[in-house]
C-alpha cells in the first residue's frame, strides 16, 4: 500500500515510527522484538533509518521487507543518494520491489565529516526523487524531508523553503520533518510552505527528550533550537535523571497533543528503538 492513500483515506492524524537497524555486530532479530511491540500500538506505517549516525545501510530493505512480511504494515524504507551511483540505487529500488516495499524516503544523506562526499551521480535529494519517479514510474510513493527551522548548510530558511519546493514538484508525495521542541516553529513552518503551493501531507517529527546527553547530540546534529519552557526542565532536573526522563516525555505528549489540535496531517515519532516510550506517548493521547 502507498501511504499517501493512509493520508488521503484517513480521518485525522496519521501516526508513525521510526526505527533505525541494529549495529552489525548485533543480530538483525534484535530489532524484530523491539517492532513487535511497536506494531501493538497500531502505527498507520514505520519507517526505518538507512545508515544514519553511523548505523548499517545493508540491513534497511531486509527489515523494511520483514515488516511488510511479518505485520502486513506499511513500511518506509529511508534511502541517501549521497555518493551512490544509479545503478546502487536501481538495485536497491529492486531488492524493495521484490519485498513489496513500495514507500521510500528519498533523502541526501549527510557528506562525511571528513570532507565532502566523493563522486555519485545525485547532488540533492530532489535528484534521487526525480531518479525514482524517471525509473520506477508508479513503483513507488516517495517521501521527503522538511525543516522546520531551515536545513544546518541552508543559507537562509527562505532559500531552504524554495529548495524544499523544488524537490516536492519532483514528485514527493508527503514530507517528514526534523525534530523540533516548539510547535510555533513548526506552524509557521507549514503556512509558508502551504503559501508557497506545498500542498501535501506535512507530518511532525518528535523526538522525546530523555537525557541531557541525548539534547545535546539532537541540537548539535540538526540544529533544533530549545524553547524557553524545555530549557527551564532541563535546567530544573540537571541532578535528576529519572526527573528529566518524566518531565521530557510530559513535553512530548504535550506537543503532541498541540499539534493535534492544530490539525497536523501526522505525527512521527523517533523512537530511538524504545518501544516502552511509544508506549507511554501512546497510551496518553
Ligand atoms: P536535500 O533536500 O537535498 O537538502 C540538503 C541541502 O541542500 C539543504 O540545505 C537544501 O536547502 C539544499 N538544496 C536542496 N536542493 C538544492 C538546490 N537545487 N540548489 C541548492 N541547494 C539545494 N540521514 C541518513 O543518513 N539516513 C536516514 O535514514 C535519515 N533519515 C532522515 C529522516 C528524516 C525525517 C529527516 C528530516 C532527516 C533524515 N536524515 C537521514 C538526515 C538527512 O540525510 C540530512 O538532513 C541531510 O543533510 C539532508 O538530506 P535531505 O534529503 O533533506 O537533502
Amino acid at each position: 500500500m502507498f501511504i499517501s492513500e493512509i493520508f488521503s483515506s484517513k480521518k485525522g492524524p496519521v501516526f508513525s515510527f521510526e526505527i533505525f537497524p541494529p549495529k552489525r555486530e548485533y543480530p538483525i532479530e534484535s530489532i524484530y522484538e523491539t517492532i513487535e511491540e511497536l506494531v501493538t500500538l497500531d502505527p498507520d506505517f514505520v519507517s526505518v533509518t538507512y545508515g544514519a549516525a553511523g548505523g548499517t545501510k545493508d540491513r534497511t530493505v531486509e527489515i523494511a521487507g520483514y515488516i511488510k512480511k511479518r505485520w502486513g504494515k506499511p513500511p518506509l524504507a529511508h534511502l541517501t543518494c549521497i555518493g551512490a551511483h544509479r545503478e546502487d540505487i536501481l538495485r536497491i529500488l529492486d531488492e524493495l520491489s521484490a519485498l513489496e516495499v513500495k514507500n521510500v524516503l528519498a533523502l541526501r544523506g549527510d557528506p562525511p565529516k571528513d570532507g565532502p562526499a566523493e563522486g555519485g551521480d545525485f547532488k540533492y535529494a530532489k535528484d534521487l526523487v526525480h531518479f525514482i519517479r524517471e525509473q520506477r514510474p508508479g513503483g513507488f510513493c516517495v517521501a521527503g524531508a522538511a525543516y522546520p527551522e531551515g536545513h544546518v548548510e541552508a543559507p537562509s530558511m527562505a532559500c531552504d523553503l524554495i529548495n524544499l519546493k523544488k524537490k516536492v514538484d519532483e514528485g514527493v508525495s508527503f514530507l517528514i520533518t526534523q525534530l523540533f521542541f516548539d510547535n510555533e516553529l513548526f506552524l509557521s513552518f507549514r503556512d509558508v510552505a502551504r503559501s508557497l503551493g506545498i500542498g501535501i501531507p506535512i507530518t511532525a517529527g518528535i523526538m522525546p527528550v530523555l537525557n541531557a546527553k541525548q539534547i545535546s547530540r539532537m541540537v548539535s546534529l540538526c540544529g533544533a533550537s530549545i524553547p524557553s519552557a524545555l530549557a527551564h526542565l532541563i535546567a530544573r532536573y540537571e541532578r535528576d535523571p529519572k526527573g528529566l526522563h518524566e518531565a521530557g516525555l510530559e513535553y512530548a505528549i504535550n506537543q503532541i497533543k498541540g499539534l493535534v489540535r492544530e490539525g497536523v496531517d501526522g505525527i512521527h515519532l523517533y523512537t530511538m528503538n524504545k518501544p516502552e516510550v511509544a508506549k507511554r506517548i501512546m497510551a496518553e493521547l
